[in-house]
């Protein structure tokens, strides 16, 4: 190793921005150095992100600059996309340069897992970009733009959002706030749209409080939402969609929230994986390399002989652990072992509503959507105090 280690994390989601602030914070004066890549100049709250998708919030809510995160005279940003890691090298491949590495934080997030249903990968959109929920905000609305010029196809009205998970129960909630406004805006009559949910479990979110399940439907049936439960999308179109009943349904428009992976390039760099995560141990390190951190999306953790699901919660605190540990280990000191403290779950259902789980208590309405409200203060306050909170934060 050099005389002051080089440390690289990749990805400034929620776990890499975490780890570099913590890092600036603990590290001293040329004790490392720390380089961030990201492929944007921005980092995106993925937990927003459905809101721009359905067009009910807006982009810049839901992005904020990493210069304005991190300290630039302690952290080197480097805006570009990552090829390659390679291990035996200690590099990593940029779309522009190498970067070479003495401690490598993995923290690129996940992506869509599409189970190889065909025509998932090609027709359907997803939700996990900045640019991806503005393709599927114009997309929709150019749908009703499209229909009232052309014979009013019923497919352009028809949306179909494919899995309940937490994910897709968000986004269809929002999409059935936003729908009246379109209608408005494009003279369609609100009665003529169809907006699908379409899940292969017997009910939505399998696995959460069946009571706050039942309510989350209710609220959402009430809003326009026709769900389709114990049914898979077998196959997908471009205009539409086949089930595992064989029923066809036309639309032009295909929202894929049936599930996440690890990053493909985690893979490839040849560690062992599960759906693109790797297992780490319990200091948060890739087995068989003590430098090399895996945090997020592509970190695997067991809660006894179930995996932890993958978290917006998990990814922040996993990204003050390994920057701690990193830390612990330029000093030659002892790593601690991480551990996740499950905060709740909260899940928006639109505008005033919601479902929460903290602790023993559940909460339904209103209380659950100013619960969201909080949390997402909250992570603005952590990453940028209240100067971000004033200007990122949503309080009505
Ligand atoms: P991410 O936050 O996804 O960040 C990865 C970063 O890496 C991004 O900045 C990306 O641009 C960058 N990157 C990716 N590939 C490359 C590359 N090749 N080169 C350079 N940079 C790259 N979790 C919750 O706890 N609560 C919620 O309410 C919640 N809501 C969600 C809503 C939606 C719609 C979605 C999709 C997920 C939600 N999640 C939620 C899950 C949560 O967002 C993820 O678990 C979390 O973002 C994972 O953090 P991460 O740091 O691993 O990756
Ligand atoms: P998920 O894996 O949690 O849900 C995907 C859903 O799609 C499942 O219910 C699954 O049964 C269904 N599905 C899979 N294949 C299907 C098919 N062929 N046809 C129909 N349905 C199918 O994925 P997600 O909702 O994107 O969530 C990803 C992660 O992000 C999870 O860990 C989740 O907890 C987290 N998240 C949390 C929040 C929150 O806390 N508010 C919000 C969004 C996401």
């Amino acid at each position: 190793m050099s005389s002051i280690p080089k440390i690289v994390i990749l990805g400034a989601g929620y776990g890499g921005i975490l780890t570099a602030q913590r890092l600036q914070k603990e590290l001293n004066y040329n004790e490392a150095d720390v380089t961030l890549v990201n492929r944007h100049d921005y980092h995106y709250i993925t937990t927003h992100l459905h809101m721009p998708a359905a067009g009910t919030d807006s982009i810049e809510h839901t992005r904020v600059s990493i210069s304005k995160l991190i300290d630039e005279f302690k952290i080197d940003l480097v805006k570009s996309s990552v090829q390659e890691i390679r291990l035996h090298d200690k590099k990593v491949i940029l779309e522009d340069g190498t970067l070479s590495y003495d401690y490598l934080i993995i923290g690129l997030g996940g992506e869509p897992e599409t189970f190889g249903i065909p025509g998932m990968a090609e027709y359907a959109m997803s939700i996990r970009s900045i640019n991806s929920v503005r393709l599927i905000r114009a997309h929709i609305e150019y749908q009703f733009a499209m229909y009232k010029n052309e014979q009013r196809p019923q497919e352009r009205i028809n949306f179909i959002v494919g899995g309940a998970g937490f994910s897709g129960i968000e986004f269809v909630a929002e999409l059935a706030d936003r729908i009246p406004k379109l209608c408005k805006e494009y003279d369609v009559d609100p009665a003529l749209v169809n907006i699908y949910n379409i899940e292969a479990a017997s009910s939505a979110l399998p696995g959460f409080a069946p009571e706050l399940v039942d309510y989350a439907v209710e609220v959402l049936q009430k809003k326009g939402v026709t769900f389709k439960f114990g049914v898979a999308i077998k196959e997908c179109m471009p205009n539409g969609v086949i089930l595992s009943t064989g029923e066809e349904i036309k639309s032009a428009t295909i929202v894929w929230t049936g599930g996440v992976r690890g990053n493909r390039l985690v893979e490839s760099a040849g560690f062992e994986t599960m759906r693109g995560r790797v297992k780490v141990d319990e200091y948060l390190r890739a087995p068989g390399y003590e430098n090399i951190f895996i945090i997020g999306d592509n970190s695997l953790i067991f809660n006894g002989d179930k995996p932890y699901p993958p978290t917006a919660q998990m990814a922040m605190q996993q990204g003050v652990s390994c920057a701690q540990n990193i830390v612990a280990s330029i000093r030659g000191k002892e790593l601690r072992k991480f551990e996740f403290h499950h905060k709740g779950t909260v899940a928006s259902l639109g505008k005033g509503e919601g479902i929460a789980v903290v602790g023993d208590k559940k909460y339904t309405g209103f209380k659950a959507a100013q619960l969201k409200k909080l949390v997402d203060l909250r992570y603005l306050f952590i990453i940028g105090g209240i100067p971000l909170v004033l200007k990122k934060g949503r309080f009505i």
